[in-house]
């Protein structure tokens, strides 16, 4: 059987892209597209980050709680939306709570805003809080991919004000593995330049690690079940599941 090769237009394809001020993704068709939330429509997602983003909304008991407020977005309303908050709010507001068009996770599908299902909803800053149903889909959205992804404690590493509403869907198991080691996908991202991770888990033992892009693409000699991501700065994020825990 002949073995699948990763290239360099892979790199900035996958779960675990960083997508910041300094790791901008080209401009590129939108991935396979699904609505964010069964009933509602109006809001897109990656169809994986929708499907898991309705399992977890589910199983937290908060269908109906839960409005989705901005998931997919092209480039041009994201150059829209910077331009109208500059107008609006002006740029150290700006500059704080908007992605410049290029650098938002919402580009990719894979970040979605949340807010309580409420008659008025603020489109930049919608109020997601952290009690009740909210608290359950909080303490569950890890094992489901998903993660609180700026926090006031990370500023500095991200560069964006605490944003309790935005949520990015990096996959299982890498989204609770962050989330029991206290790091942004910043700090997740950087410690596989320093060695690969053992992760062992309900759902198996899990042995991560990065592997840089060559000119002529990467391909893998593995046997076990295995997973690829491109991390949007030279490189791969294999998961390799090693077996029961
Ligand atoms: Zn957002």
């Amino acid at each position: 059987m002949k073995r699948p090769v990763w290239t360099q237009k892979d790199v900035c394809r996958g779960p675990l892209i960083l997508v910041n001020a300094s790791h901008p993704i080209p401009a590129k068709r939108p991935p396979r597209l699904a609505p964010a939330l069964p009933d509602q429509g109006n809001v897109l997602l990656e169809s994986h980050a929708a499907k898991s983003l309705a399992a977890c909304v589910k199983a937290s008991g908060a269908q109906g709680r839960i409005r989705a407020v901005s998931g997919w977005r092209s480039r041009a309303e994201q150059r829209q939306i910077w331009n109208d908050s500059l107008r609006e709010n002006g740029e150290a507001f700006t500059r704080s709570y908007v992605a410049l068009p290029g650098c938002s996770e919402h580009e990719t599908g894979l970040a979605i805003d949340l807010a309580a299902e409420a008659p008025e909803i603020d489109f930049i800053r919608p109020d997601f809080p952290r009690d009740g149903v909210f608290a359950v889909f909080r303490r569950l959205a890890p094992s489901f991919g998903w993660i609180e992804r700026y926090t006031a404690e990370k500023e500095g590493i991200t560069g964006i004000a605490a944003e309790p509403w935005h949520f990015r869907y990096v996959g299982t198991p890498h989204a609770s593995i962050l989330t029991s080691q206290g790091l942004c996908l910043e700090e997740y991202l950087a410690s596989f330049k320093q060695g690969a991770i053992r992760f062992p888990s309900s759902e198996g033992i899990f042995h991560i690690f990065r592997i840089a892009c060559r000119p002529d693409g990467v391909t893998l000699p593995l046997v076990l079940p295995y997973e690829v991501s491109g991390d949007n700065d030279g490189g791969f994020l294999v998961t390799v599941r090693e077996g029961s825990a």
